[in-house]
């Protein structure tokens, strides 16, 4: 059992080699975004700036009030980026007042810290640059570390006990599920496939208001996922199927459009650079004003199996392998609890991957002087995404359209998949 007073945490080795780059970082995460101001905070920042009328006025200007809620202020945003840094693009108030002045979620990101009954851990979020760059990118990235944190954390991402029936089996369940996707042996598409069918059979028990699962039948099915004559039959199976990735490339590109207006700030820039590449590469039925016939998108989907088809050799081993990564990110810090069942948060977990797999192989093609150069691209499409597509609610509007279109079952979901098929 840990204890918080300690700030002792077991942290992924990436996260203890972090260290933020300010006014280095080509992303920086103080443009864009809703930043909440406590009122505590605002008391205190007003009572260190006494004296100071530089420090009152950007204090005045860089905080709104927002009586109509649901903060008591946020941070105000100039042309998308906040209105608290200096010309150097460094924090004004972590230069005035110090680290403890910061607001919460100022002082917290991009550290995910959770505690989970009594145990603290400490994980990060791939929407910043550099946490995607030392997690991607480090082969020993996800090795667990004791690690002393300077200070208790102020906000935890995930905060409960594992107690009432659905949250019960949460760490065994992470656990086997990490374990899958870090195995060698099998790629990526074959582990998300065996995720989903894991998942599609737990939801039975694994889900909100179902009922107490019995550690013997759980540990019997996790322990199938184990085996390797289990996972060969699955993955045996997988290969035989016949996957039409039409409907999952047109849901995708409904959701992730952009919309026809330009958008401003940091959060969204990157990530409709990239989105305008894939239009280059895929066709002008993937543009922000378009409404593609299905033919069109079929010709699209086409385009995209025949980049799939030209990318440099070892791009694709190379892109799955940073995916998979994103993965075990995932897993690690979204606990299944947070959706409604567990086959839920598989299908959720599989559309965000088949995404990004979509977005690094339009990136892929364009081609890169060397390596470094290739995971350099990676990284951006990652992190860009993680900003504008998970930070928003885009992926809870391509959910309720799944629902909605009755499109919510395994076979929908291992649809998903045909974003790793060649074309047949
Ligand atoms: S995105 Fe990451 S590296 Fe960049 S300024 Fe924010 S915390 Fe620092």
């Amino acid at each position: 059992m840990r204890d918080v007073a300690t700030t002792a945490v077991l942290a992924a080795k990436y996260m203890t080699r972090f260290r933020c780059l300010a006014g280095d970082c080509e992303a920086t995460c103080c443009g864009g975004g809703i930043i909440p101001v406590q009122e505590s905070n605002h008391r205190r920042l007003t009572i260190l700036g006494q004296g100071d009328a530089a420090a009152l006025a950007l204090i005045e200007h860089g905080i709104q009030r927002t009586p109509e809620g649901p903060d008591f202020a946020r941070i105000r945003f100039d042309d998308g980026e906040c209105s608290m840094r200096d010309g150097a693009g460094l924090c004004t108030i972590h230069q005035r007042f110090g680290h403890g002045a910061l607001f919460e979620v100022c002082a917290t990101y991009p550290r995910y810290a959770s505690k989970v009954d009594d145990d603290l851990e400490l994980f990060g979020t791939l929407a910043c640059p550099e946490v995607a760059r030392l997690a991607l990118l480090a082969d020993d990235a996800f090795e667990l570390a004791d690690f002393t944190l300077e200070e208790a954390p102020r906000i935890f991402r995930n905060q409960f006990r594992t107690e009432s029936p659905y949250y019960r089996p949460f760490k065994p369940v992470r656990a086997a599920l990490v374990r899958l996707m870090s195995e060698p042996e099998y790629a990526l598409p074959d582990k998300l496939f065996v995720l989903l069918w894991i998942a599609d059979k737990l939801k039975g028990v694994l889900r909100q208001g179902g009922g107490a699962v019995s550690p013997t039948e759980l540990d019997r099915a996790l322990g199938a996922i184990s085996q390797p004559e289990v996972l060969d039959h699955l993955i045996r199976s997988f290969k035989d199927l016949v996957l039409d990735g039409n409907l999952a490339f047109s849901v995708i590109v409904a959701s992730l459009r952009p919309p026809p207006e330009p958008r401003h700030g940091a959060q969204t820039a990157g990530f409709d650079a990239i989105w305008q590449a894939a239009v280059a590469a895929m066709g002008p039925a993937l543009a922000p004003d378009a409404t593609p016939t299905d033919v069109e998108l079929g010709q699209a989907w086409s385009r995209y199996l025949r980049l799939r088809a030209e990318l440099p050799r070892g791009s694709e081993a190379r892109a799955d392998l940073l995916l998979t990564r994103y993965v075990v990110n995932h897993l690690l810090t979204t606990p299944y609890m947070l959706s409604n069942s567990s086959f839920e948060f598989g299908y959720d977990l599989v559309v965000r991957a088949a995404c990004l797999r979509l977005l690094l192989t339009t990136e892929l093609s364009r081609g890169a002087d060397d390596d470094a150069e290739r995971d350099a691209q990676m990284v951006r499409v990652i992190y860009s995404f993680v900003r504008a597509v998970e930070h928003s609610d885009s992926l809870t509007v391509l959910r309720r359209a799944l629902d909605a279109q009755g499109l919510a079952g395994l076979p929908h979901a291992v649809g998903f998949l045909a974003v790793w098929r060649p074309a047949s």
